[in-house]
């Protein structure tokens, strides 16, 4: 197949492509670059079975080219990054709800299936975990801009699945909870590639906050696998999916693990979440997917644990820094 991959140089775009590669297919990829990274696509990009157009979601002409020439799209490009959101909501709010609207005009009118990378922070500030699907996604205060990006990937999902019911176009949508693995920039904010650099260089380990928060991480090689699994799925159309891990951990455990898988001489300091994010900020207490329904539309179980996740992360940032 010919498949569009929005958001292809980004970290789990990246690994995306690799697996539809190595499935055989031929991978278009529409990215501005703006997180994602072109040596993410490094030896991968030949003109042929790979080829990278770097431009925006926000060019609805260049998006129905792209669209019309593929057998299926995943759209993953959207800002990214809790420090980038809050410093542009603009460009946020403006490229995942315009981006979105765009492809899924095209996919519409060439009748092309449609998947969705939406996020674990829909479910917003609730603690009762784990979040299912049907639970509320009753978005935070406006006042606060970094619900911002909550409230556009919720509506990206409203229109998504409103294709579904009135076009018949085939979507499904992937709640996407912590992804993380190698490539992954640290530059954001994203919290393992942060933990991993600060314990190799033996700088202090930077918790916001008490710690107490909790997250649980999957692997981005999981976390892909199950994209391919949920487009190929028919029974998985119309549906929103969470793809995650279950292994929840608090930030403070966390930092603790990273510095005895480094054995590393690093101190934990606390940084108030005003000093690290300015004023206001809501941070989400806890976030643990209910992963009964990925379990029963496509059998998806993750596959490495925590330790795991964090050994590939710590390899790859060793190779980095040598
Ligand atoms: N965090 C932290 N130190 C860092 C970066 C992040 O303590 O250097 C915390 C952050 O406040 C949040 C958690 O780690 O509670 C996960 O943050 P990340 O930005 O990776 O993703 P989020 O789950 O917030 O989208």
């Amino acid at each position: 197949m010919n498949i569009l991959v929005t958001g292809g140089s980004g970290f789990i775009g990246s690994h995306l492509c690799r697996l539809l590669l190595s499935q055989g297919h031929d991978v278009l990829v529409l990215d501005d670059l703006s997180t994602g990274r072109y040596e993410n696509l490094e030896g991968l990009e030949d003109g042929r079975r790979l080829r990278l157009i770097v431009d925006s979601v926000n060019n609805a002409a260049l998006v129905d080219q792209c669209v019309r020439e593929v057998d299926c799209v995943y759209h993953l490009a959207s800002a990214v990054g809790v420090r980038l959101i809050i410093d542009q909501p603009v460009r946020t709010i403006e490229s995942i709800v315009g981006g979105t609207e765009n492809v899924l005009k095209s996919c519409s009118r060439y009748r092309r299936p449609f998947l969705l990378t939406s996020t674990s922070e829909v479910y917003g500030k609730g603690s009762k975990v784990p979040f299912c699907e049907d639970d509320d996604t009753v978005m935070g205060p406006t006042s606060k801009r970094r619900w911002s990006y909550a409230c556009a990937k919720g509506l990206d999902e409203f229109l998504a699945l409103a294709y579904w019911v009135e076009a018949r176009l085939p979507v499904v949508i992937a709640r996407l909870f912590n992804t993380v693995g190698p490539r992954q920039t640290g530059q954001y904010g994203m919290v393992v590639p942060a933990f991993v650099r600060q314990a190799l260089r033996g700088e202090p380990i930077t918790v916001f906050g008490d710690g107490q928060q909790s997250r649980c991480f999957a692997h981005v090689e999981d976390v892909v696998g199950a994209l391919v699994r949920l487009q190929d799925s028919p029974a998985a159309r119309g549906h929103v999916v969470n793809i995650g891990n279950n292994e929840e951990i608090s930030i403070e455990g966390l930092a603790k693990r990273v510095k005895e898988l480094t054995a590393s001489a690093s101190e934990i300091r606390y940084i108030p979440y005003a000093e690290a994010y300015g004023e206001g900020f809501d941070d989400m207490q806890r976030r643990v997917p209910s992963l009964e329904r990925a379990g029963a539309l496509i059998g998806y179980r993750p596959a490495r644990s925590l330790d795991a996740i964090l050994r590939d992360v710590i390899e790859y940032e060793k190779g980095v820094m040598s």
